[in-house]
């Protein structure tokens, strides 16, 4: 397709406020899925997107849309869908898909208005030079406010109040007016098509059965079948045995030209050749420079993943590096633990992301896993002025210090103004910091704060909510890190250290974290012949104290003489058990101990 003719956009929007539906009716309307095949949030392809009703991956579609021209006669455009998450943790899927369109639909629930993340998303797409259509959706909805948030629309994106569509992804109201507007208002690509091919890899994903299946977008030039490519990072040349787009599933075509979206087959089973944010080129015809790239995402949130089972090491490193080539933002290294054994580190965006992974790794890859108490990264900075990186709690040096750094967001709360008094008494006790505030209507603020990460990824937004009773959202980005008042706590079994209930904490909340370890631990360590202390210490003192007592450990008390084989068949389950104990000092722990202790907040 020309590229006069090609029109590539991305739908934006907060949270639940439509965009999967409002991609159904666009599939539906343009005849790509036919009303039989339709199911509700065709896109979200993963199981787990379609249980949980949450978009993780953005998925690229080609639609065909005719629009008549000046003389009248119809013209055969295709047009390029982004669906996009919404969550925070996934603003940098977002942003990739930003980079391969034009234009963006600003997604607005007419019974909710604006949020957080319609402005986190609106300044990623003005940073991107995309062209905005702002639309309200929902409109079928009693509630819907359309005339009120149209105003808010407008104002917030500039233009008319009566230029804002107002559609229903859920009745298709409005919905051929947009593909319309899309059309006349988004510009179409620009490229050289006489240069060396260059196309940027947003996406990749491994198919068991077809390898590593590569998703980009053409700048200039063109990609044909059997021609030889070569990645721009590596140098690495393969052949292109199959080419095409997604519409909805994929469709092999005779190439890509300049601005098409689609994707590319070399039979590469290795996952480290197709590189997010890496340039296509023709490997005859070279392109003397990439394409800009992305910048890979900072990991903010680390944690450990372990196999349950030992054994299965080597399928979770495998399983890594395959989730790797779909997830550009995870990162992960090797650690081993007393407590747990072989594993990994990992860093996520967030806990959501955390939970993502750890699911898609359980699931895709059939593994039994334990993630270990999430932490953020800290800088120590030592009397000698030498500075150390802690992504793991038990690397926190010992010796003198002299400062600690923490991260800190750039937190943007909106809710209705009866709320600011319930929400800035939230953020005290997270030690957050207010910045401004602005009323957006009569009824509704922004409020402005500065926090610490670590206060704000477990449980800041679950609390929100339930202060504000559902109506505050949140977004934030990282802005950088504060010196804070903060001490690793350890746990200690018979005075040896269990590296992985190490915690950083802030000094007022250190005590809090002792206790509850400590007193959670006695409840899950079985009783051993001799007494064990539990402890929780800062350096060498000790905040908190529980002690398992001393027990004579008979199994075969129970059985009052009975009969010889059950007490045999007990001797061997006790055994059994033992083989999955971790010895930690003297102490014999089920590794369910640890497990438990972990996996509750
Ligand atoms: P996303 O998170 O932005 O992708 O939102 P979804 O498309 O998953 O929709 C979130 C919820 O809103 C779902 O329960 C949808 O059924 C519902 N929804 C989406 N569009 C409409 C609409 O136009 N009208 C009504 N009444 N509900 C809608
Ligand atoms: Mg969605």
């Amino acid at each position: 397709t020309a590229p006069e003719l090609l029109r590539n956009f991305c739908i934006i929007a907060h949270i639940d406020h439509g965009k999967s539906t409002l991609a159904d009716r666009m599939l539906q309307l343009t005849g790509v899925v036919d009303a039989r095949a339709m199911r509700a949030q065709y896109l979200d392809r993963m199981d787990i997107e379609r249980e949980r009703g949450i978009t993780i991956k953005s998925q690229a579609v080609r639609m065909p849309w005719a629009v008549p021209d000046e003389t009248g006669s119809l013209q055969p455009y295709a047009l390029n869908m982004i669906d996009t998450p919404g969550h925070v943790d996934f603003t940098y899927e977002v942003s990739r898909s930003l980079a391969a369109c034009e234009g963006a639909v600003l997604l607005v629930d007419a019974a909710q208005g604006i949020e957080a993340q319609t402005l986190a998303n609106l300044y990623l797409a003005l940073e991107n030079d995309l062209q905005v259509i702002p639309v309200l959706n929902k409109i079928d909805l009693p509630a819907a406010q359309p005339e009120k948030y149209a105003d808010e629309l407008a104002r917030l994106v500039g233009g008319d109040p009566a230029d804002v569509l107002k559609v229903s992804g859920k009745t298709g109201v409005g919905v051929e007016e947009l593909l319309d507007r899309i059309v006349e208002l988004v510009p179409a690509p620009v490229g050289d098509a006489d240069a060396p091919a260059r196309a940027m890899i947003f996406d990749s994903v491994y198919d068991t059965y077809r390898g590593v299946v590569t998703y980009v977008r053409v700048v200039d030039g063109n990609l044909n079948p059997r021609e030889r490519i070569a990645m721009m990072s590596t140098k690495a040349t393969h052949e292109l045995l199959e080419i095409g787009v997604i519409s909805p599933e994929p469709v092999p075509t005779k190439g890509l030209g300049v601005g098409e979206v689609g994707y590319l087959i070399t039979g590469v089973k290795d996952v480290r050749q197709s590189k997010v944010g890496d340039t296509v080129t023709n490997s005859a015809k070279p392109a003397a420079e990439a394409l800009g790239g992305y910048s890979d995402p900072k990991p903010m949130v680390f944690s450990g993943l372990y196999p349950i089972d030992g054994s299965d090491y080597p399928v979770l490193r495998d399983a890594l590096d395959k989730l790797k080539l779909n997830d550009a933002a995870l990162n992960y290294e090797p650690e081993t633990s007393v407590a747990l054994g072989f594993g990994f580190r990992v860093g996520f965006l967030g806990l959501l992301h955390l939970e993502i992974v750890r699911e898609r790794l359980e699931r895709e890859f059939d593994l039994d896993l334990i993630s270990t108490a999430p932490n953020v990264v800290y800088d120590v900075v030592m009397e000698d002025r030498t500075e150390v990186h802690v992504t793991n709690p038990s690397e926190f040096p010992g010796g003198k210090i002299r400062e600690v750094r923490e991260p800190i967001v750039k937190a943007t709360i909106l809710a209705p103004a009866e709320f600011i008094g319930a929400i800035m008494e939230l953020c005290q006790t997270k030690r957050g910091d207010l910045q401004g505030m602005d009323y957006l209507s009569e009824d509704r603020v922004e409020m402005r704060y500065t926090l610490p990460l670590a206060e704000i990824v477990f449980d800041f937004f679950d609390q929100l909510k339930s202060r504000t009773r559902g109506y505050a959202s949140l977004d934030y980005e990282p802005t950088g890190e504060q010196v804070a008042d903060l001490v690793k706590v350890d746990i200690l079994l018979q005075g040896e250290q269990v590296d992985a209930f190490s915690a950083i904490a802030h000094k007022d909340k250190a005590y809090a974290y002792g206790v509850m370890m400590t007193a959670k631990l006695k409840d899950l360590i079985p009783r051993q012949q001799f007494e064990v202390p539990i402890q929780a210490a800062i350096g060498s003192r000790v905040i908190a104290r529980e002690t398992i007592r001393a027990i004579r450990k008979d199994v075969l008390a129970k059985c009052y003489g009975g009969d010889i084989s059950r007490k045999r068949k007990l001797l061997e389950k006790q055994k059994e058990g033992k083989k999955r104990m971790k010895t930690i000092g003297r102490v014999d722990v089920p590794q369910e101990a640890f497990i438990a202790a972990l996996s509750s907040d």
